[in-house]
């Protein structure tokens, strides 16, 4: 376990419970990386992670319950990062959540949530992480976006506005850091099978009367045209190399990973 790339490095990764978040975890811990867990779960489930991790590859672990919706719980998870882990030096803003519903339907307080956990946590996250990333002269920001960062779909309003606005985020934190260490650059991955999806694939079965697996292709065929989910291993490879020094240069970028989603 000698001479890994971001040995001596921490990364909080938000919502990193589940899905995507669990991948780029357990990527990072790989190459060296002490890790702070963030994200809902079951304790034991969440105490297993943090041991497994730990002793498999080596490395601190930590978790912190922060509720992303929440600045100030936010801000106890960054003032914890520093005393138990000594600061963030990669930080994955991913946790995120989805509601679907036409505009005229969505609940207020679910727009406000979406926007909450899925653009504004980033901000108060980056915001707190920067000044110690400054003084190091090191840091690596990662925005876990979407394609619809990139392009609409119907009844996502709330959803497609915030992946917009972290796509937005991403270019002026880039911007602000540009002659620094520091870069930040967004993720826009398309269909990848985790609990998010499985619930949009549940809700099309059941609405359309048809057994999972056909919505699950139906789902996938509207919009990728590789007819494949994207992994979330393949994503969490992304990450790795975004923090790798051979990225130094990658900076405000929104890299989808997509089947060809955007291309179309
Ligand atoms: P997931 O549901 O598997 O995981 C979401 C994680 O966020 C979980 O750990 C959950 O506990 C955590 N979380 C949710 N609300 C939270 C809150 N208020 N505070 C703290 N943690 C919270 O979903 P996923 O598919 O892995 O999604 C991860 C990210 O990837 C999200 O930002 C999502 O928008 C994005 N994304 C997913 C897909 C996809 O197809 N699955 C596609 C594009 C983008």
């Amino acid at each position: 376990m000698q001479n890994r790339q971001l040995q001596d490095k921490t990364a909080l990764v938000t919502g990193s419970t589940s899905g995507i978040g669990l991948a780029i975890a357990h990527a990072l811990a790989a190459e060296g990386a002490n890790i702070i867990f963030n994200g809902f779960g079951d304790a034991v489930m969440i105490t297993e992670l943090q041991k497994n991790t730990a002793s498999i590859h080596g490395v601190a672990t930590y978790y912190h319950p922060a509720d992303m919706s929440k600045p100030a719980d936010i801000a106890e998870m960054m003032s914890q990062a520093a005393l138990q882990m000594g600061g963030v030096d990669i930080l994955i803003n991913n946790a995120g959540i989805q509601h679907v519903a036409n505009i005229e339907d969505f609940p207020p307080e679910r727009w406000d949530a979406v926007i909450a956990i899925n653009l504004s946590s980033a901000f108060h996250t980056t915001r707190l992480a920067l000044p110690a990333m400054r003084q190091k002269n090191w840091g690596r920001i990662i925005n876990i976006a979407s394609a619809h960062g990139l392009v609409a779909s119907a009844q996502k309003s709330a959803y497609v506005a915030a992946k917009h606005g972290i796509v937005g985020f991403t270019k002026v934190t880039a911007l602000e850091t540009a002659l620094t260490g520091i870069t930040c650059n967004a993720i826009c991955p398309g269909w990848v099978l985790t609990p998010l999806v499985q619930h949009q694939v549940d809700a099309r079965a059941a609405q359309h009367a048809i057994p999972a697996e056909q919505a699950k292709r139906e789902l996938l065929l509207e919009k990728q045209p590789s007819g494949e989910f994207v992994t979330t291993e393949q994503l969490a490879a992304l990450a790795v190399f975004m923090c790798s020094e051979a990225a130094n240069q990658v900076r405000g970028a929104a890299w989808n990973m997509d089947g060809g989603w955007v291309a179309q």
